[in-house]
């Protein structure tokens, strides 16, 4: 039996060709061929079809896929039947109503008995009118649609779609999901706007209202640029994108999407079959969320409800084998077939049999196949001429019923589109990779008058579980043993380039976030390679909606994980997964350590301070000059004495006198003049206790003020940063830090923030390197914001002039981080939580904290010892000078007054200047014995006498 799919075109290629290369032998055979093929008397069971296919990339798989089948030497999953088809090809240009008449017309004058082959929504009405005009079954592959002609409904359809109508079960996501609006991306200008547009009908019968854009895209980066340009600020609901496109186009889009971090943004849905064939097992790991059709193994309707056993994929798993072999293809990985064996292969293949199980029951009835022989000469031209037998054959392929096809239970409705089918709904979920979550299936009403069907959100269960879960786990074990690229970022003591000059691989490396990749890497049995971050950025979201640093490296799947400082915050857990933290910290101050104060001379001054040492000062003089009017107006203090020159009324408290007594009283010594009066008494009472109050404290402090060196911080803590600007304060410029600032709500970190960015020249850093360097360099002017745990271990590093002041502004954590759907999220905590239990956490926070810090604690702690043993000199000396100072002032007194005495005497007795002096001189070094006389002179004044002692 001779089986050929010889296409017109091919033949005349082929005589063509033979002219031009070979000469006459080559033109006789040539004919001897053609009349050959058109000689041929086909045997009993042989069925003519024709068949209609575009050329493109889909036609080479139907071709094949029939191929199979006719050279299959038993059929498939039917049972065996001695059906056998003639297939003659025409490859016309579908959308293209003439050359699709012309094809037809050649097909039916060429004795076909029934036509197969591809439809498209341009070429529906083509279709339907020829097929049901001449009344010649149309078997097709394409996507079914109603039709929009007028007396479609009017004459009995001569087509059957054995690809399913299934806009209702968009419908029915549209509606699950809430969505409101849909961009609606095709690559087909008017078939994907037809697509679209029964879709819309179906929602209007739905009475869902959903706004729909249209993007009509070349190929799949066209379609990337259309979708950078869609605004994501909207609500969740409005972020759709609805995929109509070829496989190849679909698979560029998303390698495009795959390192733009937009693609988060947006729920995308498969509008065709075979969500699996896209090539998904990595970019689930991207973190897009899709959801699609799979019809390949779906279950029976039956088996789905529960009340019939689930068919078993192993039939299709053979099918497969065979398909794979057949074709030849080096399909070195099995679980790949999806590539191969698409649905339009799965769907030629079904509607083979069908055709071959529909002849197989008009043949077992009718014996022989010459009864449809009248189909033949049918002409165009002739367009009153149907094929008589067109509605049998049409009716004997709407009966038939197959239940375990490829795609399921097969079997028709009277329009001829499918029936009792079951779709799988999949979906690329953040985390979960390509996964099964629920079917659907055409509602119908049962004999009992329910409904039964719609959508059916459930996981399959154990036995439900079929080919597709499986090959997706085989791809993530496979893809364990790959080497995962880790990103860090090199800041001490996270990662730090190690000195040794031979070191290579990881080993280049060293620090706490080496350490612990060691340890995660060792538990998870993985292989890696830290790259540090090219940027050395932690991330930041940019305004375009791309991510800096590592977190860019993660999102766009650059870096498999990030194992560095990196802060887990709200935003970002949106685009990556973080395991749970490994180490705790807070944003905190750095501030450069305020040199050691040296002891003043004026020290003994500290322990009260200036304000109170001024108020002590007037305190005196005023106690002192009331001290005097008391004690004028009091007549207790004067009194009246005997003299020469008669009785004199004194007063001991003059303004000098009081002056002295409240001197005395403040010094804690005595005086020789006292109060008598009362009221005077009260004012040296209050006075008294005033001093011993001021002087025990005075004594108090002084201990402690001598002895101790001061340091005083200029900032203790955020309050005291924000009163002021004279010192200046910033972060790292793309890290959480600054993140903190710019969206806190609390006044005083608002302050703090329209100080930093109001700052010129910038106050932010590129990395915590430049800011602690401009701790250091700028002389105590500018204050770092650096988290704790840096501020601790740069605290302890030499030359340790750098502290941490004040409390931690808030408390959060570093986590490891993953892009999101990453295989090893989950691994990644459980490790993390081990290392914490284990104690090996903390004991490498030790090993880089502590033990290899320069101890700078037990520098400032010896200084401190040297300090507090015994006063130096230095401490004192302020009292010193002031005795020396006090000597001099009273020798020089003392000098001025023996000259202004002996300038007197001069005068008084008429002798010379030098003479005097020489008598005083004298006089002083004798001694008081040599007093040779004395006079009081009386000095006049207002209310008192004085007496001053003259020595002569
Ligand atoms: N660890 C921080 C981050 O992950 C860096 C910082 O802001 O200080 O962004």
């Amino acid at each position: 039996m001779r089986i050929s799919i010889v296409s017109v075109a091919a033949v005349f290629d082929m005589a063509t060709a033979a002219v031009t290369a070979t000469g006459l032998f080559q033109i006789i055979i040539c004919f001897f061929l053609i009349s050959k093929a058109s000689n041929y008397r086909y045997p009993k069971n042989d069925v003519q079809l024709g068949v209609i296919v575009d050329a493109n990339k889909e036609s080479a798989n139907i071709l094949k896929a029939m191929r199979f089948v006719m050279n299959a030497k038993k059929d498939l999953s039917i049972g065996h039947s001695d059906i056998k088809f003639n297939a003659n090809t025409q490859t016309p240009m579908i959308n293209n109503s003439f050359d699709l008449m012309a094809a037809m017309c050649k097909h039916m004058s060429e004795k076909v008995y029934t036509i197969f082959g591809m439809s498209t929504p341009c070429s529906m009405d083509t279709l339907r009118s020829f097929s049901r005009q001449f009344q010649m079954p149309y078997v097709s592959i394409g996507t079914p649609l109603k039709s929009n002609h007028p007396n479609s409904n009017m004459e009995p359809p001569f087509e059957l779609f054995i690809r399913p109508r299934y806009s209702e079960a968009i419908v029915e996501l549209i509606r699950h999901y809430g969505w409101k609006n849909v961009y609606y991306i095709h690559d087909t200008r008017v078939d994907g706007i037809l697509r679209a547009e029964q879709l819309i009908e179906s929602l209007s019968e739905e009475m869902v209202t959903v706004h729909f854009d249209m993007i009509y895209a070349r190929d799949g980066s066209d379609a990337h640029d259309q979708i950078s340009t869609i605004d994501t600020t909207k609500s969740e609901d409005q972020r759709v994108i609805m995929l109509d496109m070829s496989k190849d186009n679909a698979n560029e889009l998303f390698n495009n999407l795959y390192t733009d971090a937009k693609r988060l943004k947006f729920h995308f849905l498969v509008v065709e079959l075979g969500i699996v064939e896209l090539n998904f097992t990595e970019k689930a790991a991207g973190g897009l969320k899709v959801t699609g059709f799979q019809m390949l193994g779906a279950p029976s309707v039956v088996s789905l409800y529960g009340d019939g056993k689930f068919t078993s994929s192993n039939d299709i798993n053979t099918t497969i084998n065979k398909y794979l072999r057949f074709i030849d293809e080096e399909v070195a990985d099995f679980k790949n077939y999806h590539q191969y064996f698409t649905h339009d292969v799965a769907l030629t293949i079904d509607a083979l049999m069908v055709m071959k199980k529909a002849w197989k029951a008009l043949l077992s009835r009718k014996a022989d196949i010459d009864d449809y022989k009248d189909s033949q000469n049918i002409q165009c031209d002739k367009s009153n001429r149907k094929w008589k037998k067109g509605p049998e054959v049409m009716n004997a392929l709407k009966r038939v019923r197959i239940k375990n096809g490829l795609t399921g239970n097969i079997a028709f409705d009277d329009n001829g589109y499918r029936k009792d089918f079951v779709l799988l709904l999949f979906e690329v979920a953040f985390s979960k990779g390509l996964t099964q979550f629920g079917y659907w299936t055409p509602k119908v009403k049962t004999k009992n008058g329910k409904t039964r069907g719609g959508l059916g959100i459930r996981q399959p269960d154990e036995k439900e579980r079929n080919l597709y879960q499986s090959a997706i786990k085989d791809t993530r074990i496979r893809s364990n043993k790959k080497i995962r690229k880790v990103t860090s970022i090199l800041t001490a003591p996270y990662l730090m380039e190690n000195k040794s000059t031979n070191a290579t691989g990881n080993d280049r490396f060293e620090g706490y976030c080496k350490d612990l990749a060691d340890k995660v890497s060792e538990i998870l049995k993985f292989e890696y390679e830290i790259v540090p971050v090219p940027d050395g950025q932690y991330g930041k979201l940019l305004d375009n909606g791309t991510w800096t640093g590592m977190m860019g490296e993660l999102v766009s799947n650059r870096a498999d994980l990030a194992i560095a400082p990196l802060t887990i915050t709200a935003v970002r857990e949106e685009v990556v997964d973080f395991s749970k933290p490994f180490q705790s910290l807070g944003i905190s101050i750095m501030i450069k350590k305020p040199s050691n104060e040296k002891p003043g001379v004026f020290s003994f001054m500290y322990p009260l301070s200036s304000e109170i040492w001024m108020c002590v000062i007037f305190a005196y003089i005023g106690v002192s000059v009331v001290l005097f009017l008391v004690s004028r107006f009091s007549p207790f203090e004067w009194k009246v004495e005997d003299s020469n020159e008669g009785p004199t009324v004194t007063n001991n408290f003059t303004i000098f006198n009081s002056l002295w007594f409240s001197l005395g009283a403040f010094m804690q010594q005595g005086c020789d003049i006292e109060p008598r009066s009362i009221s005077g008494r009260i004012v040296g009472s209050v006075w008294w206790f005033f001093t011993l109050i001021i002087i025990s404290s005075y004594t108090a402090n002084l201990a402690a003020f001598l002895t101790v060196q001061r340091m005083k911080a200029p900032i203790e803590s955020a309050d005291d940063l924000a009163k002021q600007t004279e010192i200046k304060y910033g972060t790292i410029d793309s890290g959480t830090t600054k993140e903190f600032f710019r969206t806190s709500t609390i006044p005083t970190y608002e302050r703090m923030w329209s100080f930093m960015s109001s700052q010129k020249p910038s106050v932010f850093v590129k990395g915590n390197e430049e800011g602690i360097r401009r701790v250091r360099n700028e002389n105590g002017r500018y204050a770092f914001l650096i988290e704790s745990t840096i501020n601790d271990y740069i605290n302890q590093r030499e030359p340790c002039d750098t502290m941490k002041v004040g409390e931690s502004l808030d408390s959060k954590g570093y986590g490891i981080a993953t892009p999101l759907g990453s295989d090893m999220r989950d691994q990644i905590t459980l490790a993390v939580l081990q290392l914490r239990e284990n104690n090996e956490l903390p004991a490498l926070q030790k090993r880089w904290w502590y033990e290899k810090g320069d101890n700078c604690d037990k520098e400032s702690s010896k200084t401190k010892q040297d300090t507090t043993n015994a006063l130096k000199l230095l401490n004192v000396a302020g009292i010193f000078y002031i005795l020396i100072g006090g000597l001099i002032l009273a020798i020089t007194m003392a000098v001025l007054e023996f000259f202004y005495r002996a300038k007197v005497e001069s005068k008084k007795r008429k002798i010379s200047f030098s003479d005097a002096i020489r008598l005083k001189v004298r006089m002083s070094m004798k001694g008081g014995s040599e007093i040779e006389a004395h006079t009081v002179q009386e000095v006049p004044s207002s209310s008192t006498k004085y007496r001053t002692y003259s020595f002569e």
